[in-house]
């Protein structure tokens, strides 16, 4: 059994203080839940007041992004070890904002994954195709070369905190959601590829998440697929209760 990873991606959204106040109207609505393992993956300068606020919860705080180098003349950036630093266990890497935005690449996917593993986090790697590539039949090949590029030159050891995300571009922010057919055949192929980079036993284990327009109303859905372990959640996480609706699908 793969423990389902549900994640918070508050995106541009969330001042301290309101970070502050999410998690203590959240925390009473999801106590005892140990069920899944939930992370909250506010913008970095909320990271220091979420990790103080969630402390003794049980609840996991995630940053939105990691460079891949230790340190040094990268002006913006935020290093690994600075996010562990401050607590954060968690981090979305190759969100599709960051690849439309802000020219993140398959190769700039591969080298912060492989950073984050050293330090010790777990990555949440995004992957998924865009509307026109959906509509050309090239979803599977898409998601192919995204998974081989990112998991190249790393080993199943290193990688064995790794999760994936499959969140289809067209389905993010939009209110379309893939059915869980949809999911779990994309996440079949991701699995699939995880089984060539890993090997059978980790791909077995390998959770894969899913994003896109997931609400209360179709969490329950899209979880009770087998394939898919979890979710990461933009839109309908920024308010508690519906956040933890999801949770508790
Ligand atoms: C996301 O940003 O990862 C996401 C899935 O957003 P939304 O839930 O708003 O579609």
């Amino acid at each position: 059994m793969r423990k389902k990873l549900i994640a918070a991606n508050w995106k541009m959204h969330k001042t301290p203080s309101g970070a502050h106040a999410f998690v203590h109207d959240f925390l009473p609505l999801v106590a005892g839940h140990d069920r899944d393992e939930i992370v909250l993956c506010p913008p970095f300068v909320d990271l220091a007041v979420t990790v103080e606020a969630v402390k003794g919860s049980g609840v996991f705080v995630g940053a939105q992004n990691v460079h891949w180098a230790k340190e040094g003349a990268f002006t913006g950036e935020v290093s690994a070890h600075m996010l562990e630093a401050v607590g954060v266990t968690h981090v979305i890497i190759g969100h599709s904002e960051r690849r439309q935005y802000f020219a993140e690449t398959d190769d700039t996917v591969n080298r912060r994954l492989e950073t984050a593993l050293d330090a010790g986090l777990t990555p949440i790697v995004c992957v998924g195709e865009v509307l026109e590539e959906r509509e050309s039949g090239l979803t599977d090949d898409v998601l192919r070369r995204q998974c081989t590029r990112a998991f190249s030159g790393i080993s199943a050891k290193k990688a064995a905190k790794m999760t994936v995300a499959y969140e289809p571009v067209w389905a993010i922010g939009t209110g379309k959601t893939a059915t869980p057919q949809i999911a779990a055949s994309a996440h079949a192929v991701i699995r699939g590829e995880a089984e060539e980079a890993f090997g059978a036993e980790f791909a077995e284990q390998l959770r894969i998440l899913y994003g896109g327009s997931m609400k209360p109303d179709n969490a329950k859905a899209l979880m009770s697929e087998v394939e898919i372990d979890g979710g990461l959640v933009g839109g309908a996480s920024l308010d508690a209760k519906s956040f933890a609706a999801i949770v508790k699908y």
